[in-house]
């Protein structure tokens, strides 16, 4: 397939609904990942830029049409821009998969027609989210009114740059207030056309500004920056530390989204397809870039070989190929950089004595493949079983019965997802209340929806995306008393 040329991505910082320049001209390289080529060069906002968007994004906040438009009315926006979304659904699924270099099918079928009814779910949400009237002691009347935090950065990872945004985005307008968003510095194309279609759907200007560039620069000047009210935050557990760390000389409101190291627990009761599926892909899908991966694979001693068995069997066969073919279900990793570091994670597992069954190694010369990889014979205390490797590389250990299933599984800094698969009721529930994290599937995996809250305990970080919980993170109450004697 050709790649699509340059001239259909918007490559400038967006603010005050303009396309702009970065005010001394600087810009950077997005790469295609499934072949090394680049894409574009993209504007590349610096502490002059972001103060720009920041006085746009106040100005918007504090006076202005948003300011006074009704609940229901931007709720209708929202509503509008995830129509529009729908009409150009192909060409932004086909950015994305350039940008990022995840299988055309991931973008097309899943990322945007999830965008867009995270969308619809908060546009829903827009007149419905209210106050109450508390009964006080006294003559008084005492109520609550939600109001919006104010300003929100949102800054997000290039392994969802669409969705992720929206888990942001969505209801953070939804509830008024406005927004900068910076994307990851390796897929800032997606979210750039995205802002075109927000200024189509009747955004006010500023409302929604999106400023790209690199995370020590542009984030950063963003997180210090005394105009941003609310820091949304997805990325690493590292960038969280300093971003709380950062953001404490201004008191920012900080929600953190952080990384994962998930298990996976495979009961020797369970369902054997339906597991081996599920373990597959809840390791390969995404190329394992997921936050929530269920990259620490957990099986009971029993079942381990025959599992271990089938799930290698089908590991071959998912071959990473072309992203851009709709048959492909293994993509390209995000860039040059992560290969390395997935592939270095590969030889620290070797080194440190555990069991390569297969995979292991990149794929050609051309773009940033790597096979889909099963460790077996992993220690708990094995960097690969510790470390967030954020690829197609699964950790798998092995446990004796439930107690100590529990044990592994929580013995890791990070909280964000887990996996349960038994046919047992009783036992699924008992698991899913003992482990440590913000969501538990069972007998399924990476399930999301807008209308399920999702986010982390531990240091996979705070706060929650989608659902109605959502709501409380981009609003503040304000108690009014009104004394009636
Ligand atoms: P990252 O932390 O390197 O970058 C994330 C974003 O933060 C990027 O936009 C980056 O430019 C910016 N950034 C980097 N340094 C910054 C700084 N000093 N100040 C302000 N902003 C800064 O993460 P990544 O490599 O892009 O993404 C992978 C990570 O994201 C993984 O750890 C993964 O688990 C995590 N993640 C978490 C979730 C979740 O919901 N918990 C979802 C997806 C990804």
């Amino acid at each position: 397939m050709p790649v699509a040329t340059t001239a259909r991505f918007e490559t400038r910082l967006f603010i005050a609904n303009e396309f702009v320049d970065a005010a001394d001209g600087s810009t950077f390289p997005t790469v295609n990942p499934a072949t090394g080529e680049l894409l574009a060069q993209v504007a590349e906002a610096k502490a002059a830029d972001v103060d720009r968007a920041v006085a746009a994004a106040r100005a918007a906040f504090e006076g202005g049409d948003w300011r006074t438009m009704s609940a229901r009315d931007r709720g209708r926006l929202l509503y509008r821009l995830a129509d529009l979304i729908e009409r150009e659904i192909d060409e932004i699924a086909r950015i994305e998969t350039l940008d990022n270099g995840k299988p055309i099918f991931e973008s097309r079928q899943i990322d945007l027609p999830e965008a867009i009814s995270i969308l619809r779910y908060y546009a829903g949400w827009a007149d419905k989210w209210q106050g109450e009237v508390i009964p006080v002691a006294g003559p008084f009347l005492n109520y609550t009114l939600r109001e919006p935090t104010g300003v929100v950065a949102a800054i997000v990872p290039w392994n969802f740059p669409i969705v992720i945004a929206m888990w942001k985005i969505a209801p953070a307008l939804a509830c008024g207030n406005t927004v900068i968003l910076k994307p990851a510095e390796e897929t800032p194309l997606s979210t750039l056309r995205l802002a075109a279609l927000a200024r189509e759907a009747g955004f006010p200007p500023g409302v929604w500004n999106v400023v790209p560039g690199y995370g020590e620069v542009t984030g950063a000047a963003l997180v210090r920056h005394p105009g941003v009210d609310k820091i949304a935050f997805t990325g690493s557990t590292e960038t969280g530390r300093i971003i709380m760390r950062e953001a404490a000389a201004t008191l920012k409101n900080v929600q953190l989204e952080l990384g994962g190291k998930s298990p996976n627990i495979i009961f020797a009761d369970a369902d054997p397809e339906a597991a081996v599926r599920g373990a597959a892909v809840g390791i390969f899908y995404g190329k394992g870039e997921v936050c929530s991966a269920g990259s620490r694979l957990l099986v009971q001693r029993s079942i381990h070989d025959v599992f271990l068995e089938k799930l290698v069997e089908r590991a071959k066969k998912t071959v990473p190929g072309d992203p851009l073919d709709p048959k492909t279900r293994l993509g390209a990793l995000v860039s040059e950089r992560q290969m390395q570091r997935v592939l270095g994670y590969v030889d620290t597992g070797k080194r440190e004595g555990a069991t390569l069954l297969c995979g292991g190694a990149r794929v050609g010369e051309r773009g940033y493949y790597v096979s889909a990889t099963v460790f077996d014979r992993v220690q708990p205390d094995m960097t690969i079983a510790q470390e967030e490797i954020f690829g197609p590389v699964l950790a798998t250990l092995t446990f004796e019965d439930e107690e100590e299933a529990i044990a592994i599984a929580n013995r890791t800094m990070y909280g964000l997802a887990a996996g349960i698969w038994t046919r047992d009721v009783k036992k699924a529930h008992r698991v899913a209340r003992a482990i440590q994290a913000g969501t538990v599937w069972i007998n399924t995996f990476n399930r999301y929806d807008p209308a399920s809250p999702f986010g982390g305990t531990k240091q996979s970080g705070f706060g929650r995306d989608l659902g109605m919980h959502a709501l409380n993170e981009y609003t503040q109450v304000k108690s009014v008393w009104v004394d009636l004697s």
